[in-house]
């Protein structure tokens, strides 16, 4: 009489035990998967540096200082909000391209974010550009870019996924955010302010943290035809989708010869951009 109800009580106990048990391995799957879609360690990468200054030739406001000020105070705010930082430089000293991917990567559980300044030989270019090349990072770019754009008093250029060598040879989520052109007086100018660059540190912080940003502001209008954006997903109103090069390539070779060395000045500067990392 007594061994049914004490088979009943275990059975009942390793029932509610195997809940238990199920209910915490739920609750564990559910915090490691917010760890890997929040990573707590980010690796910043400042651009350029050393010999390489960043940026156009004859360019008067350098972009390596102002890549890394941003990322030193961008590691503050990140460390006062709990996260581990890991920089590819910390001072004014050449790191190549190669070299910033390995630190990345010996990281694999980290994100990896890079600072730049953009440049152009068209001094009215303006705005703030966001890339990612990996699938798994485009939320990502989305938040920062969304953030920073909400803050800078300038155009929205855009999200846009593009091949550069530290978005491509990382094997972790990789946005990489150009803060604004500093070829443009008022964009150079917003630059050399150290109020404005902690504010643009706060706001890549924010989308790192993802923190949604305020009400967004429109892609600028002639964005989503720069011949330098390669086709990519369109799946925001920030993201920007380019006609593919070989379609472009072919269409710019029935032009005219004025047409044509025009697209080869800015294939040019795009190759070197491309080369630098932005
Ligand atoms: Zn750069």
């Amino acid at each position: 009489m007594i061994r049914p109800a004490f088979v009943s009580t275990t059975s009942r106990s390793s029932r509610s035990r195997l809940v238990t048990f199920a209910l915490i391995s739920l609750a564990l799957s559910f915090f490691a998967g917010e760890a890997r879609a929040q990573s707590r360690t980010i690796v910043l990468d400042p651009g350029h540096g050393g010999h390489d200054r960043g940026g156009v030739p004859r360019q008067r406001v350098g972009e390596k200082g102002l890549t890394l000020d941003v990322a030193q105070r961008l590691r503050r705010v990140l460390q006062e909000n709990g996260y581990r930082v890991i920089m590819t430089r910390n001072s004014d000293v050449f790191v190549s391209l190669g070299q910033r991917v390995a630190i990345a990567n010996s990281h694999p559980n980290a994100t990896f974010v890079s600072v730049h300044f953009n440049s152009a030989p068209r001094v009215g270019a303006n705005g703030i550009e966001t890339y990612y090349y990996r699938r798994d990072s485009s939320s990502l770019a989305a938040n920062i870019h969304r953030n920073v754009v909400a803050g800078a008093p300038t155009e929205n250029r855009g999200i846009r996924r593009r091949g550069y060598y530290v978005l491509r040879r990382t094997r972790i989520p990789s946005v990489l955010v150009e803060c604004g052109f500093l070829t443009n007086p008022e964009e150079a100018r917003y630059a050399l302010s150290s109020s404005y660059r902690q504010k643009l540190a706060e706001e890549i912080a924010r989308g790192i943290r993802g923190v949604r940003a305020p009400v967004g502001k429109p892609l600028a209008r002639d964005s989503a035809t720069s011949p330098d954006v390669l086709p990519q997903p369109f799946n925001g109103p920030d993201f920007v989708r380019a006609t593919p090069r070989s379609r472009q390539s072919a269409r710019s070779s029935k032009s005219s010869r004025k047409k044509k060395s025009s697209t080869t000045r800015r294939t040019r500067s795009s190759s070197r951009k491309s080369s630098s990392g932005g």
